[in-house]
Order: C-alpha cells, then structure tokens, then sequence
C-alpha cells in the first residue's frame, strides 16, 4: 500500500520523532500552521475516523492517553487544539488516521 504515514511509521521516510513507541508515532507536521504543531498515527494503518471500530480502538485511546504527554513536553500550558479531518469535506489529504496537536499561540475560534 502506498501510504506516506505508513512509510513514515516504518522509518521509510525521515520525519522530526516526537515521542514513539511500539503502537504510536508523533513527529512534526512538514508544514506547521502553529508555533507547535504534531502529528500523531498510529503505527497500523487505519485510513481515517470514519474506520475506527472496535477492533481497532484501543489504539484511539491509546493516542489520546499520549497527547498530554506530548503536549506538555511541548510545554503547551496554556492549551492546545486536537484536530482529526476525516474525508473530503474536511480537507484530509493524507488518509492514515492521524491527530493534528496545535498550540504554541491564541488559536482563530473558527472551526468550519
Ligand atoms: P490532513 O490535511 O489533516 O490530512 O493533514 C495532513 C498533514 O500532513 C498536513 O498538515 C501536512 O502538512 C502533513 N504532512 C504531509 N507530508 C508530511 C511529511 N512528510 N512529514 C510531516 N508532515 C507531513
Ligand atoms: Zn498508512
């Protein structure tokens, strides 16, 4: 499968590694549109939101168990946004499942 996330996740492609263990990886997004702003994926590919089920979850919380961790090495005190888009409707141009973290400043309020 041609898949950027899973290449990265393979150490295929390089990326600026944030945190990783054996179920998840954090790097830096290649375009930041914050002072902070990560990635997180899960290592096994699930293509969006809309394929999390409950044979795959557990990685779901898992990654939400690791976002304060990562947010607060960041030293994000002051608050962050997680963001998933799913589809097309929500512009998600890389289709393995990730969480974008963003912080680092006031966030626009706007969210469509
Ligand atoms: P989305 O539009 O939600 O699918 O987000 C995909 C994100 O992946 C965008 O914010 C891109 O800037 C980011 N991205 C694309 N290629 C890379 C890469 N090689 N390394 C890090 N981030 C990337
Ligand atoms: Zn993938």
């Amino acid at each position: 499968m041609d898949c950027l996330f899973c290449k990265i996740a393979a150490g295929d492609i390089p990326s600026t590694k944030v945190y990783e263990d054996e179920l998840v990886l954090a790097f830096r997004d290649i375009a930041p549109q914050a002072p902070t702003h990560i990635l997180v994926i899960p290592k096994a590919h699930i293509a969006s939101v809309a394929e999390i089920a409950p044979e795959n979850s557990a990685v779901v919380a898992h990654i939400f168990e690791v976002i304060p961790q990562i947010a607060a090495g960041e030293g994000l005190k002051d608050g962050y946004r997680v963001v998933s888009n799913c589809g097309d409707h929500a512009g998600q141009t890389v289709h393995h499942l990730h969480f974008h973290i963003l912080g680092g400043k006031q966030l626009a309020l706007e969210m469509a």
